[in-house]
């Protein structure tokens, strides 16, 4: 997949953003302040009252063509949270149903006052060709587009390890297996943690699941997942997207757990303080074991709860006033 010149649309000349479409070729420096914001809005972000005027007046709609449990519940309370008006478009009962473009549909809803979209589409690119036809004061959020990006999961994935392993990401090892080639997360991912300086990225997935080779340049890739665990600080595991495949990419689950599925035998074989992300929905018995999911080394519902934090960060640098930047970082 080669990557469309997004950084002219999602950042402006003077370096601040105007939209979040990808993870690739976002500047560390704007990297580690929404990282920095998220940590320092977290106190407030499941459900204190600091910052409950931040966003006053502005009116954000999240626009979902694809499912989704944590991402969209994340923006809306993120939204909720910050003061601002908040739309749940449900696209199922919408008049995208009678042949509308998502186009004309984000037109009519910026002629309503909306100013801040989020949306998640089925085709890679899609939320960067809306944000080229939309409003130049209008803001959009890529919250996952085809197997392209997915840079609020990102964000969060980094921030939960940053806050278990430290900022320098040059010591750390990571590992991400399981669907590379379908995943946006690990598309997002990999370019977040290139960023911050990681020097030891190393990706596990059948050679079925593994993308071209040019997007993983500077990975370690293997088939062995067992071959690859030594040393690892974190391992990243990844849904296997059955509704992005064709047929016959996996003999069967069974195998695919017995060749890929982290249990408590091959997480044993990482490094003792080894944690365990996921960014859901988990197949259990699939990708991994319930044992692995709901134990001590798991870190699958604080990045739920970093998701909050982050889209509130995502929106302030958006929509808030630069100038009271400090004031709300340290509220
Ligand atoms: N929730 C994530 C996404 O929307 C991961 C997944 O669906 O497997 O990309």
């Amino acid at each position: 997949m080669s990557e469309p010149a997004y950084p002219d649309l999602q950042l402006r000349a003077d370096g601040t953003l105007c939209h979040l479409l990808s993870l690739d070729g976002l500047p560390r420096a704007t990297l580690e302040r929404l990282l920095d914001a998220a940590q320092a809005i977290r106190p407030q972000a499941l459900g204190g009252t600091a910052l409950r005027q931040k966003l006053a007046g502005h009116s954000v709609c999240n626009l979902f063509f694809e499912p989704s449990t944590r991402t969209r519940s994340a923006f809306h309370f993120a939204a909720t949270r910050l003061g601002a008006d908040v739309l749940s478009f449900d696209v199922s009962t919408s008049s995208t149903g009678k042949g509308e473009t998502p186009l004309d549909t984000l037109r009519n809803l910026e002629a309503m006052g909306v100013d801040c979209f989020v949306v998640r589409a089925r085709e890679d690119g899609a939320v960067a060709a809306l944000a080229a036809g939309a409003k130049p004061s209008t803001h959009l959020i890529n919250a996952g587009d085809g197997r392209h990006q997915h840079p609020t999961q990102g964000l969060l994935d980094m921030l939960t390890l940053r806050q278990a392993k430290g900022a320098d990401f040059s010591r750390l090892s990571a590992l991400i297996v399981g669907d590379i080639r379908h995943s946006r997360v690990a598309r997002s991912d990999i370019a977040a943690l290139r960023t911050l300086g990681c020097r030891d990225i190393r990706v596990c997935a059948p050679a079925s699941l593994l993308p071209d080779a040019h997007e993983l340049h500077g990975c370690t890739v293997g088939h062995d997942l067992d071959a690859l665990l030594d040393g690892v600080d974190a391992l990243m595991m990844l849904r296997l997207q059955r509704e992005r495949m064709v047929e016959g990419l996996v003999p069967s689950l069974e195998q695919y757990f017995v060749d890929y599925g982290l249990d408590e035998r091959r997480l044993a074989c990482a490094k003792p303080d080894a944690v365990v992300l996921h960014p859901g929905p988990m197949n259990r018995g699939v990708e991994i074991s319930d044992a692995v999911a709901d134990g001590p080394q798991s870190l699958i519902l604080q990045q739920v709860s970093n998701g909050v934090a982050v889209r509130m960060a995502v929106m302030l640098e958006l929509l808030g006033d630069a100038r009271n930047r400090q004031d709300w970082v340290s509220a």
